[in-house]
This record gives C-alpha cells, sequence and structure tokens, in this order.
C-alpha cells in the first residue's frame, strides 16, 4: 500500500455514555481533516453495528468490541492515518492493552473525557440512563457495570467546565502541545 507520507497515530477517547466522546471526536476529527491529514473515526456505537455485531455488555464481550477496534486502529495508524476513537473502553487493562497494539505502529494518545455519572444522568442524551436507574437495561456503565478511570490518560478533558467547543479546542491544542499534531494555522472566526 502507498504510504501517504503522514505519520498515524491514534487519538482515543474514553469516558462514560453521554460524557461527550462523540461530540469532541467528530469535531477533532473535522478540524483534522480540515488541515488535510487522513482521517478516520471509529465510534463505538457504529462499530458494534458492523464489526462487533452480535457481541453483549459482558466483561469478556466488552474486552472483545474494544480490542478488535484496537486492532483496526493498530492497522489505520501503520498506514498513516489520524484515528480518532469513541468508545467507553470501561477497563483500564483493556485500554493498556490496546495501547501496546498501537503503539507498535505509532502514537497512541489517551484521552479521558470527564464527566461525573450524576451529569452523563442529567444530559441523558439517549435516554438511557432512566432505563438504567430503572431496571430496564443493565450491565450500563457508571450505574450497575465499572468505569475504571484511567490511570494513563495524556489528556484529560472535564466536559462539566467546558462547553463542547472548549473542548474541542483542547484537546486540538493538547495534541499539539504533545507533538502528535503540527500547530495549525489560526482558523478564522
Ligand atoms: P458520548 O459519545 O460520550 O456518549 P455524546 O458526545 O454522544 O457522548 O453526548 C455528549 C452530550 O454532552 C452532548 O449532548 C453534548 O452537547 C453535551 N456536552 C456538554 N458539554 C460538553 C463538552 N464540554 N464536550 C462535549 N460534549 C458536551
Amino acid at each position: 500500500m502507498a504510504s501517504t507520507g503522514q505519520a498515524g497515530f491514534t487519538v482515543w477517547l474514553t469516558g462514560l455514555s453521554g460524557a461527550g466522546k462523540t461530540t469532541i471526536g467528530h469535531a477533532v476529527a473535522a478540524e483534522l481533516e480540515r488541515r488535510g491529514l487522513h482521517v478516520e473515526v471509529l465510534d463505538g456505537d457504529i462499530v458494534r453495528t458492523h464489526l462487533s455485531k452480535g457481541l453483549g455488555f459482558s466483561h469478556e464481550d466488552r474486552d472483545t468490541n474494544i480490542e478488535r477496534i484496537g486492532w483496526v486502529a493498530s492497522r489505520l495508524t501503520r498506514h498513516g492515518a489520524a484515528v480518532v476513537v469513541a468508545a467507553i473502553s470501561p477497563y483500564d487493562g483493556t485500554r493498556k492493552r490496546v495501547r501496546a497494539l498501537v503503539e507498535e505502529q505509532g502514537p497512541f494518545v489517551e484521552v479521558w473525557v470527564k464527566a461525573p455519572v450524576e451529569e452523563c444522568a442529567r444530559r441523558d442524551v439517549k435516554g438511557l440512563y432512566a432505563k438504567a436507574f430503572a431496571g430496564e437495561i443493565t450491565q450500563f456503565t457508571g450505574v450497575d457495570d465499572p468505569y475504571e478511570e484511567p490511570e494513563d490518560a495524556e489528556i484529560v478533558a472535564d466536559t462539566v467546565s467546558r462547553s463542547p467547543e472548549e473542548s474541542v479546542a483542547f484537546v486540538l491544542s493538547e495534541l499539539e502541545r504533545l507533538g502528535v499534531v503540527a500547530v495549525g494555522a489560526p482558523t478564522a472566526g
């Protein structure tokens, strides 16, 4: 395969449902694309309809899902893509394993999209917290399934103290500070 001439990397957004992974991930991806990078977004919800169709939410199935995403991210990183993953990825050990896999090919930047469960439940973007608190769905991360807080996150993006736009700008500036993304030309507006 022809090289893109671009050094690949993976930005891995982890956090509770409703914390802001998808919102931030898509906006960061759009900005990287605007800057001319080859970008691929791997969104946990979408992956579950394709690559991980049929998997549930047991510890084992969650690990399988994350490891599949990690494997794809690693292959894309190898070919010079800027990979943006948005997936709850609740277990620290699993995140460490996918980090090791990706780091064989290029940088791995873990972003903890941080909001407490009370705030995520208040947002309840998909109406899932109400169902989880009512016991209509089980094994819901942050309610009756664990979320292991990241130990290794290069970036901690608190989405309570920032607006979505501020969170996106913060993550981009951190990626620049880490040297993963070249400092971009100032955007108009
Ligand atoms: P996730 O992908 O983590 O499940 P979503 O991105 O789907 O979360 O939803 C997050 C919700 O929180 C959106 O409705 C978004 O507008 C809102 N929100 C509030 N503040 C922020 C912030 N600083 N960053 C990202 N999203 C935020």
